[in-house]
Formats: structure tokens, sequence, C-alpha cells
């Protein structure tokens, strides 16, 4: 029991906290056989041509549909993979998820048709790693050039460690595309830009919710848009919501965007059907 006040609130912290770190524990160990009982699915998110309205990219986004706890988000399950080394296993997973289903879209939707695939850090640290595996893969589906994008975050690349880049060199050599996901939420250096080739930047969506007229957000967001093509990249605003967030995004030319204002995350059978519904209209 508290011997007094203070004691008492720290004891009832340290519980609440202990009893979250149980939870932690408790869901790592029902992660363990999520992929054996079919708990985790991915969904696929479209990415937005701006300009045409047209859809050729998607991001595949892990769900684990947990049958106590209902859908556990990603951000609340990758990070527990990442910290008991399973983020290895459900990665490769999710991979070759990826590349079979858009090998199946770009038969439907033509072949320039890409998905992209978020990565942890995790996954390029450390000697264990499938990658060797996923570019075989790809070959047996005889995946075209930019078919795939993985999506990296600043904190990788700052890094500047050479197995890490020697990794990231192996996928742009078999063709696959980099994006640096949540930009401008990470390091302050853009050193790594000239370094790196890089093909998307993806603003992020602390970015992309307060966007205004003479707003600091809109320049910022528009500087990011002008570096970006005059180093040749691509823009893809996250968190896209509103149609103003559209309209402004679209005059200052930003190439992509992604967000509820044109769909939410939807398993790959209501990807197929949206599509098809949203071309019927056009
Ligand atoms: P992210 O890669 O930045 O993905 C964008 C997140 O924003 C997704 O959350 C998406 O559902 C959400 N989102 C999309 N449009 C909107 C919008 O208009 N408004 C708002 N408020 N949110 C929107 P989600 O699916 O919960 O994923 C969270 C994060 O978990 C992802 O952030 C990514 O970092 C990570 N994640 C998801 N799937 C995977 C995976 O397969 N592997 C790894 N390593 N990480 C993943
Ligand atoms: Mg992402
Ligand atoms: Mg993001
Ligand atoms: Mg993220």
């Amino acid at each position: 029991a508290a011997k007094d006040h203070g004691r008492g609130c720290f004891h009832f912290f340290t519980k609440a906290l202990q009893e979250a770190s149980e939870f932690r524990a408790h869901l790592a160990s029902d992660l363990r056989h999520a992929l054996e009982l079919r708990q985790l699915e991915v969904y696929y998110q479209p990415i937005i041509e701006l300009n045409s309205g047209e859809i050729h990219k998607a991001e595949a986004l892990l769900r684990w549909k947990h049958p106590a706890h209902g859908c556990i988000s990603p951000s609340d399950f990758i990070p527990i993979a990442e910290d008991s080394g399973m983020i290895h296993e459900i990665g490769d997973w999710v991979f070759m998820q990826a590349v079979q289903q858009v090998r199946q879209w770009q038969t439907v939707w033509g072949e320039t048709f890409q998905i992209s695939v978020n990565m942890s850090p995790a996954q390029f640290i450390g000697e264990k790693n499938n990658h060797r595996h996923w570019l075989d893969k790809m070959q047996e589906l005889h995946l075209l050039q930019n078919s795939i994008v993985i999506e990296i975050t600043e904190r990788l690349l700052v890094s500047e460690d050479a197995k890490i880049m020697d990794k990231l060199l192996n996928f742009r050599d078999v063709g696959i595309e980099i994006a640096i996901d949540d930009f401008g939420t990470g390091y302050s250096s853009l050193a790594y830009l000239k370094k790196f080739d890089i093909d998307y930047l993806k603003i992020d969506q602390s970015f992309t919710k307060n966007l205004a007229p003479d707003s600091s957000d809109l320049v910022l967001c528009e500087a990011i848009v002008v570096m970006a093509h005059k180093l040749g990249l691509k823009v893809i605003a996250e968190g896209v919501e509103t149609q103003e967030q559209h309209n402004l995004l679209h005059s200052i030319r930003c190439d992509y965007g992604q967000g509820y204002l044109y769909f939410k995350p939807v398993p790959a059978g209501e990807f197929e059907s949206l599509f098809i519904k949203r071309t019927c209209k056009d």
C-alpha cells in the first residue's frame, strides 16, 4: 500500500506502466503466431496523380486483426515487431504480397502500375535480411523495372552506414525505386539528397493537415516541391483530407496526393472494385 500521497501517485503510475509493458509482452507473443493464423492482411491505399486524377500507384499498409483486441494499428505493432526481431519475417511476407499483387494489377491496369512498401530501419540493420530472396522472386515473376517502391525514413540515410548503402544500391540495381517517407519530420540535414538516388519525397501529413492560403505550411510545401523538382524527384503529399488541401497542393505543382479525401486504405479485393467504379465514372 502507498505510504503517502506522493508515493501513492507514483505507485499508481508505475502500475499503469507495468500493465502497459505486460500488454506489450502479451501482444508480442500473439504477434509471433499472427502470420500463421492469417491475422495479418495487407491493405492498399491509392495514390492520385494530381494533374490527371489518375491512379498508377498504391501504398501497401499492414493490418493486424487481433481476435480479442480488434484491428491493431501498425504504429502500435510495428515497433513491437522491430524490438522482437519479428520485423524480418513480417517484412518479408509484406514484400512477397506486394510483388505478387503488383504483378496481378499490372496485367489489368498496365505495366506502369506501382506498389510502395514501407521498410523499417531494422530491416536494413544486422546480418539478417531476405533481400537476395526478394530479388529472386521479382525475377521469377518477370517484374519490370520500377514496379516496386520502398519507403524509408530520413533516419536511415543520415546514418551513412556502408552496409545500409550497399543494400539500397542493390535495390536500385534491380529497378526498385526509393521514397523518403514522412519527409520533413526527421533530420534537418538535406545532404543525403545529393548523395543518394532518391525518386520520391513524401510530405508528412503534419504539413498537409494545416495547409491554408498564406500559411507557413504552404510555404514549406512549396519549397519542398521546388527543391524536389530541381533535383529530379517527384513529390507525394500524405494525409490529404480536404478539397482545399488538394487545390493548394495542385496549385504548388505537387505531383501526387494520398489521403482520405480520395480513398482510405482498403483490402486488395475492394481496391479492385473502387478502381473499376472510378474508371466507369470518368
Ligand atoms: P506511413 O507509411 O506514413 O503511412 C501513412 C499513414 O497515414 C497510414 O497509417 C495511412 O493509413 C494513414 N493515412 C492515409 N491517409 C490519411 C489521411 O487522409 N488522414 C490521416 N489522418 N491518415 C491517413 P497506418 O496504415 O496506420 O500506418 C502507420 C504507419 O505504420 C505507416 O506510416 C508506416 O510507417 C507503418 N507501416 C504500415 N505498414 C507497414 C509495413 O508493412 N512495414 C513497416 N515497416 N511499417 C509499416
Ligand atoms: Mg509510408
Ligand atoms: Mg508517412
Ligand atoms: Mg511512417
